[in-house]
């Protein structure tokens, strides 16, 4: 674990020994450079930490699951990265090396491209994962502006190299031809905002990883987007999901939360929240 830049006053070193079976690892992947449009989302990690630990704000989960306490938590600080392509193999390392131990990953992006190399890692692991993904787009274009690897396209990755059994895309509210093929071509189970809510809500009966951009949830709740798209989840129904989903969840991301388009902190304190409530799903708290 030399790779990440210490945190607190614990050295990376203990960190890392104390990974074992069943612990939840908290790793900050500060990497924007796929973002198409701007950047921003590298800046995240610390940010989301800073709302976590605020005086204002508990470390108590709804389960009444306390993450100051909870001596399977840990959080193992930032990668340290060059926010270049080439970041992808020390991104998926890390992800490895916790899986190996037996821990669970919860990353922080970063923008949505890193769930690419951490799903690498994580499905070597997970034999038939499925992934539940809350985002306003279906990020499964072949390529945008000619970056295969981009923002846009991490669930196209992951599908051609087929590390997951089932995609299953909630919140989705942009439906552009490109994506649309593709959905097609990989038989992508979209659940769109014009049905919400759906019939039958995503259920798994096996393993699966949460992957969740925050432009899943509406701008109203969650403005620190870089692409704000009107008409999405509340936070109290990304919760239900997080609480809920039938499945046995091994592991999770929350990207793109985007700290200079955030408005006075709101959004932070959206992810902190997230990542309590995923942090509680993922050692098995339940209500
Ligand atoms: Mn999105
Ligand atoms: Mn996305």
């Amino acid at each position: 674990m030399h790779l990440l830049r210490t945190h607190g006053k614990q050295s990376l070193d203990s960190c890392a020994e104390r990974l074992d079976l069943g612990a939840v690892a908290l790793l900050g992947v500060p990497f924007d450079a796929n973002s198409s449009y701007r950047g921003g989302p590298a800046l995240a990690p610390p940010a989301i930490r800073a709302a976590l630990h605020s005086g204002a704000f508990s470390l108590f989960s709804e389960s009444g699951l306390d993450l100051g306490s909870e001596s399977r938590f840990h959080d193992l600080g930032d990668l340290v990265l060059c926010n270049r392509i080439e970041d992808f193999h020390a991104i998926e390392s890390a992800a490895a090396e916790i899986a190996c131990r037996g821990s669970r990953l919860l990353a922080m992006g970063g923008d949505h491209s890193i769930t690419y190399p951490l799903l690498r890692a994580l499905a070597a692991k997970h034999p038939g994962l499925g992934l539940l993904q809350v985002d306003a787009h279906p990020d499964i274009r072949d390529e945008q502006d000619g970056n295969r690897y981009s923002h846009a396209s991490p669930f196209a990755r992951i599908l051609e190299e087929g590390l997951i059994s089932r995609l299953v895309q909630v919140g989705i509210r942009f439906l552009s031809p490109p994506n649309l093929r593709q959905i097609e071509r990989f038989g992508s189970e979209v659940i769109p905002m014009v049905d919400w809510p759906p019939p039958n809500l995503p259920a798994f009966d096996g393993p699966f990883y949460l992957s969740l951009d925050l432009d899943g949830l509406d701008p109203a709740f969650a403005p620190g987007v870089t692409h704000r798209e009107p008409g999405g989840l509340a936070t109290r129904e990304v919760l239900q999901l997080i609480h809920r989903t039938p499945g046995q969840l091994v592991g999770a991301d929350i990207v793109e939360y985007n700290p200079e388009r955030d408005v006075d902190g709101i959004t932070a304190v959206v992810a902190a929240k997230l990542v309590k409530e995923v942090a509680a799903r993922l050692l098995h708290h339940h209500h």
